[in-house]
Parts: C-alpha cells; sequence; structure tokens
C-alpha cells in the first residue's frame, strides 16, 4: 500500500506531565531504581500513545518519557560516560572519559513496549554522533579517552548502526537521527562562540557521520531532524538552512526534517535548493509558539513549501520534539492540540491535492 500524501508524523518528544519529570529526576538521583521507575513509566506511555493517536498522528513514538534528554540517552545507557561534568547553563552534560561500550540497547527497551500496543507506525529517535561529539567531549576530561573530538564522533558509528538493525528487527518503521547541531552552524554567533571557522566543513561532517550510521541498512526508513536548539520557548540559534544545503545533498537518509514554521528558520525560499533525493520533513507547526494554529495557517504553510518540493515527497511535523529534555517546562495539552491541527491539515490537503 502506497502511503498517503502529506503523512504525519511526530519529531520525537512530548513534554513530560510533572510526575514524570519528577520521577525521571529520583531516577537519575538514585532515589528510585531503574527497575522500579520502568512500570509507572510504562503507564505513563500509554497515555502518549493515546494522546498522538486522538490526534490522528499516523506515525508516533513513546513521547520519549523515559529519557532525561534526547541526547544524554547515549550517555545513559552507553559506558564511557560520567555524568553532569560539563556545565551548560542550567543543564550539565556528561563528558566522555573512557572509551565507549555498548553494552545494553540505547532505545529497544522503549519499542519493545510502544510496538505491541499500536497500529500506527512507530519511530524511534536516537541522537547523532555529531552532536554527540559536540555536546560530551571535552579536552580536560575526554583526551585520554578520545584526542579529538572527532574520534568520539566516529567511535559512535559502530554503535548507532548496531542499534539501528536492532530496532529494525525488532519492528521499528523509522528511525530518525537527531543532529541540531547541523542546524545551528547557521548561526555564525554560535559557530564564533565554539571556535568553528569552516563550517562548510563541520556540516559536511555531519552529514557524513549520518550516513556512515545508516549505509546500507535495509527495511526501516531513516531520517534526519536538524533544527535550531531550543529550550523553554526560545531558540539558541537563528537563520536560514542555505548554508546547510550543499552538504544536505549529500545525505543518503530517506527523509530530512526541517524547522519551517518558526520565523528563526527564515521562510521557505531555502527550500530551493532542498536536495530532490530525499523527501521533505516538515517543520509546519511551531512548538514554541503558545498560540495553537489553526489548520488553514497550516495548510498555508505547506502551500509554500509545495512551491519548491513536489507534493509526493512531503511529510509533516511540528518543527522539533516538544521538549526535548526532563527540565524543559511545555505544555501538554497545547502539543495535542498543535498535533490535532496538524492531522486536520493533512486531511484537508489529501481531499484538495489527493
Ligand atoms: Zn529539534
Amino acid at each position: 500500500m502506497s502511503e498517503p500524501l502529506f503523512p504525519t508524523t511526530v519529531i520525537g518528544s512530548l513534554p513530560r506531565p510533572m510526575w514524570v519529570r519528577e520521577l525521571i529526576e529520583d531516577r537519575k538521583a538514585g532515589r528510585i531504581s531503574e527497575d522500579d521507575a520502568g512500570p509507572h513509566l510504562d503507564r505513563a506511555v500509554e497515555s502518549a500513545i493515546e494522546l498522538q493517536e486522538r490526534a490522528g498522528i499516523e506515525e508516533i513514538t513513546d513521547g520519549e518519557w523515559r529519557r532525561e534528554s534526547y541526547v544524554k540517552l547515549f550517555a545513559e545507557r552507553v559506558r564511557g560516560f560520567k555524568a553532569d561534568l560539563l556545565p551548560s547553563g542550567g543543564l550539565p552534560y556528561p563528558a566522555v572519559v573512557e572509551p565507549l561500550e555498548y553494552y545494553r540497547p540505547l532505545a529497544l527497551e522503549e519499542l519493545a513496549y510502544i510496538r505491541p500496543r499500536t497500529e500506527r507506525r512507530v519511530k524511534v529517535t536516537l541522537p547523532a554522533p555529531f552532536i554527540i561529539g559536540w555536546r560530551m567531549w571535552h579536552p580536560e576530561h575526554s583526551k585520554k579517552a578520545y584526542p579529538t573530538r572527532e574520534l568520539l564522533m566516529e567511535a559512535c558509528v559502530p554503535i548507532l548502526r548496531q542499534e539501528v538493525e536492532q530496532l529494525r528487527d525488532a519492528g521499528a518503521d523509522t528511525v530518525q537521527l537527531d543532529e541540531p547541531w547541523l542546524a545551528v552552524l547557521v548561526d555564525p554567533a554560535y559557530c564564533r562562540d565554539y571556535g568553528i571557522d569552516n563550517s562548510r566543513k563541520e556540516m559536511d561532517r555531519a552529514v557524513e557521520l549520518v550516513n556512515q550510521v545508516v549505509d546500507g541498512i535495509d527495511g526501516i526508513s531513516t531520517g534526519m531532524h536538524l533544527c535550531h536548539a531550543h529550550f523553554d520557548r526560545k531558540h539558541g540559534a537563528e537563520g536560514a538552512y542555505d548554508p546547510i544545503m550543499p552538504s544536505l545533498h549529500s545525505a543518503r537518509v530517506d527523509m530530512v526534517s526541517l524547522e519551517y514554521a518558526t520565523p528563526v528558520a527564515g521562510g521557505v525560499d531555502s527550500l530551493a535548493n532542498f536536495p530532490d533525493s530525499v523527501r521533505l520533513g516538515f517543520g509546519c507547526v511551531d512548538h514554541c509558539d503558545r498560540n495553537v494554529e489553526t489548520p488553514a495557517a497550516i495548510i498555508a504553510r505547506v502551500e509554500e513549501a509545495m512551491r519548491h518540493v513536489d507534493r509526493s515527497r512531503i511529510a509533516l511535523h511540528p518543527d522539533c520534539g516538544f521538549a526535548p529534555s526532563v527540565q524543559n517546562p511545555m505544555d501538554l495539552d497545547e502539543a495535542y492540540l498543535k498535533l490535532k491541527a496538524m492531522a486536520e491539515a493533512a486531511v484537508q490537503l489529501r481531499d484538495k491535492y489527493g
């Protein structure tokens, strides 16, 4: 069966209810064991599934409600990291201190729970090697394990490949590599802060590392998600995607997901150079804006994108996950209403263009 036009999906996370946020903090602090926290999180995930199904979304996740954050997941599950070593505003990051050891799966248990509980397509998200390198390598703490940041990135590849193959074998429909660090490179201020003078080289590296994770793995849809990084409704970077488009032409994933609802992404004109070889995941709902879009407003955004990309290659999703970390205070009902408006927009678009 061929997929409908304008299939709807999520980027990953839903805002976690306060009791789930507290539970994850308690688990991290050792006040509750991982085994004891599991059944409570199982019940929470049931409602994350239900929320997305009620909203009418065709491809869903488990809301990422078991994770402290989308990227720290890697450090939680792979040996070699030390928690909270790197200050980053109010959100400390782990740092790699020993060679990586993949001793248990990253997201296979998440999938095992959700897969038998929904008929919908299931997506699982994983952090991409480039952002792991930028977030969790530090010259002081990490040099002994990995003399350079790039060596850490390369060490992530075989681990992520193994994970993708296991997710495929366990019934995941889509795996999405989250690579916000690629999009923030459009912002010269961000590059300056991190001492990056050849951003094009770094963009190529980010794309190539994702390619290495998915190359030759069949039987699962693959995607890459880029965004401007956000916390508490504010973006960490801004700028149109034009500088990244040449690098995206080398991407060997099935879909590249970009934010276009937020004004910081500079509008759809950058899609003029979007590669023909991949599908467009079109961010059409602004997760940072409290106002819930109407289906008509979403349709207008999609029709703008259709000026540049054929409608048969466009999937709809919000700009980003609604709350990439447990500390991110977002509104669950607002996320539901935004997803519902997006699903309604997809129905109307199919009527019009199907
Ligand atoms: Zn994002």
